[in-house]
């Protein structure tokens, strides 16, 4: 780990003064290769992490769109000026990179999540060092493989492995500068902690309970269609997964439909034709999702549809867990509280929109919601009030394209600068101001000028 860190710092030298426009053609011929390779790096990841093939294509292709955004760094990375602020004098600003930076990353996305780390602050002139979840470290290898065939020079992307040693290195060595994290609250107020301690930035995104609030006037189809998609693709292991649904009023009768939907959604090995949904990531996983099944039922929740004995032939020892449907669900149970990060479908039921947007609010997470309605007004005010830092409107997974930037708030984000687009950069540089005088030489000062210049 010492040597990665020490590679890279050599490594900042060079590369921090290496010529935007180099930068920018290596991160061309990067988004290229991963385009090339897009098969093969699914492939990977279907078979370390599970999730289907379609699906990991997509956690490849939302990677993929930040490289490509990270080729318009030549516009990106401009500075302010303003000229004559007096007399012969101008002011401008230049963003430079910080030096080493870091990043950790979750299971859930292996392709996605590295990529959102490594290329902006690489493309900024920062050198890296990545650690990618100890549990699909595949894809991060074969991605850093790519980056070295596009001409990164050897020592500007460094990958350590290993949990909570690593992680600690990282947050208490004093060469790395900046930190992006992507995980668990428990693990994220960690580093969080240690890491501003030790006068690092640190950006954290961490855990979610998503809320997907139905109006009556929603088109049911649709909306029926939306939720169970996003509720249980990638087997509910996505942090902007809709996780609860909130029937609002004459919507609470659409249960059953939602059951039923549910139901017939395919559970199979991820690299199977037809598998909507592939196993969890771990026994562990299963047990902690399976725990809180139970916990909801005890608690006195309605068990509408029990994925917990789900059977795939050929795999029988697999981590599956089938669509589960938990009704009547109150904000005091464990099943409510609890990110449950599997496929189970909490449902809460509210009279009004304002109950719906109190329920939500309550809620001390604030990475996604939707709400599915035919109704402007409803729209609006439900975009206005809730609390939540990426709101849907009939879009169950509003994760914003990356001009803009990941803005989950409140327990589902530590730190001030978002992921990518310009809060990327923001996070990725620092500001340097100039201000310069060239006078002509009949206006050469006649005396020191002891007052503050005005
Ligand atoms: P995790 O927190 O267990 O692991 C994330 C990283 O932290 C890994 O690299 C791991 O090695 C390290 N780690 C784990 N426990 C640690 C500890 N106690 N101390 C120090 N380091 C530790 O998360 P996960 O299970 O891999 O991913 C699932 C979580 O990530 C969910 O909570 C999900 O909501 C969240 N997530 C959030 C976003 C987002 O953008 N908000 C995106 C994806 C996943």
């Amino acid at each position: 780990m010492l040597a990665a860190v020490t590679s890279s710092k050599k490594a900042f030298v060079n590369w921090s003064e290496t010529s935007v426009l180099s930068r920018q053609q290596i991160f061309l011929r990067y988004q290229q290769l991963i385009k090339d390779n897009l098969k093969e790096i699914a492939m990977l990841i279907t078979l370390e992490q599970g999730k289907t093939l379609a699906d990991a294509e997509g956690d490849i292709f939302r990677g993929l769109q930040v490289v490509e955004h990270a080729c318009s760094i030549t516009s990106l990375l401009l500075g302010e000026t303003l000229p004559s602020i007096t007399k012969d004098m101008d002011t401008y600003t230049y963003r430079l990179p910080l030096g080493v930076c870091a990043g950790i990353a979750p299971f859930n996305f292996p392709a996605m999540i590295p990529l959102w780390m490594f290329p902006m602050a690489m493309v900024c002139g920062n050198t890296y060092v990545m650690k990618p979840s100890e549990r699909v470290p595949g894809a991060t290898m074969l991605l850093a493989k790519l980056l070295q065939d596009a001409g990164a020079p050897d020592g500007t992307l460094n990958i350590i492995h290993g949990q909570h040693a690593a992680v600690n290195f990282i947050c208490d060595h004093p060469d790395i500068k900046a930190i992006s994290f992507v995980g668990s609250n428990q693990a994220g107020e960690h580093i969080y902690e240690r890491g501003s301690k030790n006068g690092k930035r640190v950006q954290c995104n961490m855990g979610a309970k998503n809320h997907g609030v139905v109006m009556p006037d929603a088109n049911k189809e649709n909306t029926l269609n939306q939720l169970v998609g996003a509720a249980f693709g990638a087997a509910g292991q996505r942090c902007m997964a809709l996780s609860t649904a909130v029937l609002v009023g004459e919507a609470k009768q659409w249960l059953p439909e939602l059951v039923e939907r549910a139901s017939k959604l395919t559970v199979n090995a991820g690299d199977q034709p037809g598998a909507d949904l592939g196993p969890l990531i771990s026994s562990q996983a299963k047990q902690r999702v399976c725990d809180l099944i139970q916990s909801g039922v005890q608690e006195g929740a309605k068990l509408l549809l029990d994925g917990r004995n789900v059977k795939v032939k050929g795999y029988e020892n697999g981590y599956f867990v089938g669509p589960t449907v938990l009704a009547g669900v109150k904000p005091h149970m464990k099943c409510y509280t609890e990110e449950i990060f599997g496929p189970v479908l909490v449902v809460v039921e509210a009279d009004t929109l304002d109950d719906a947007i109190g329920i939500v609010n309550e809620n001390p997470y604030g990475n996604g919601t939707a709400i599915f309605t035919t109704n402007g007004a409803t729209a609006r005010k439900y975009t206005h009030q809730v609390d939540v830092g990426q709101v849907g409107v009939n879009v169950p997974i509003p994760v914003p394209l990356p001009m803009f930037s990941f803005t989950g708030s409140r327990g589902s984000f530590r730190g001030d600068t978002n992921f990518y687009g310009k809060q990327g950069i923001q996070f990725y540089t620092q500001v340097k101001t100039i201000t310069s005088q060239w006078k002509a030489e009949d206006a050469t000062l006649t005396g020191p000028a002891v007052v503050m210049p005005m």
